[in-house]
């Protein structure tokens, strides 16, 4: 297949952080790089998020006395997993990956800015009222497909998935272009839960240059 003007290639949180090495390293993480590069040299839109979070942020199991990371604890707007503290705005481990290649992105999108409220979609904050904004600028740009790409599989990307079908955007899951954290099963159900509501899946090779 290839991408339509209508197509966006949306990059997830590929971060420091997020790959091996980093504070919420994702196994394998880095393997999503090559093929990223190489769908974002051509692809018509391309949106990158970033997780941005204030330093204290709720999310962290730090900021929670005799927590440790990944527990869940209730929170005012429903359960949270405790993270190590990861991708601090303005850190080494918040910036984009040395070797993500975007420069065509059109949006840098930071998302879990707010101190007190987590967001792995980048389209709804996790109290699940608070809009990043990104379905309306997707709308203007004229995009109605996304093609879903970075980490991680079972949280930001999943979360990200279903936003964007209850917002009406086809998506695409670049199997090769994610990669999850894998929680007890996470990855298999995020898979299956993404399927459920039409998310298609394929490898980044079935996409034409
Ligand atoms: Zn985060």
């Amino acid at each position: 297949m290839r991408l339509l003007e209508s197509d966006a290639l949306v990059v997830v949180d590929v971060q420091n952080d997020f790959l091996p090495g980093g504070a919420l390293a994702v196994p394998d993480g880095d393997a999503v790089i090559a093929p990223i590069n190489r769908l974002a040299s051509h692809a018509p839109n391309v949106v990158v998020t970033q997780d941005w979070h204030p330093s204290a942020h709720a999310s962290f199991a730090s900021r929670h006395s005799g927590r440790m990371p990944f527990e869940t604890l209730a929170l005012p707007y429903g359960e949270q997993v405790l993270w190590p503290d990861h991708c601090v705005q303005g850190s080494s481990g918040a910036e984009l990956a040395p070797g993500l290649e975007v420069p065509r992105a059109g949006l840098i999108l930071r998302k879990g800015t707010h101190p007190e409220v987590d967001s792995y979609s980048a389209f709804l904050e996790a109290d699940r009222t608070t809009r990043t904004g990104l379905a309306g600028y997707l709308r203007e740009c004229g995009v109605t497909r996304l093609v879903l790409t970075g980490l991680a599989t079972d949280f930001c990307i999943l979360w990200t998935a279903l936003d964007a079908r209850a917002e009406g955007f086809a998506v695409l899951l670049v199997e090769d272009a994610v990669r999850g954290i894998d929680v007890d099963g996470s990855v298999g159900r995020a898979l299956e839960t993404m399927a459920k509501v039409g998310v298609q899946r394929l490898q980044s090779q079935d996409i034409e240059a």
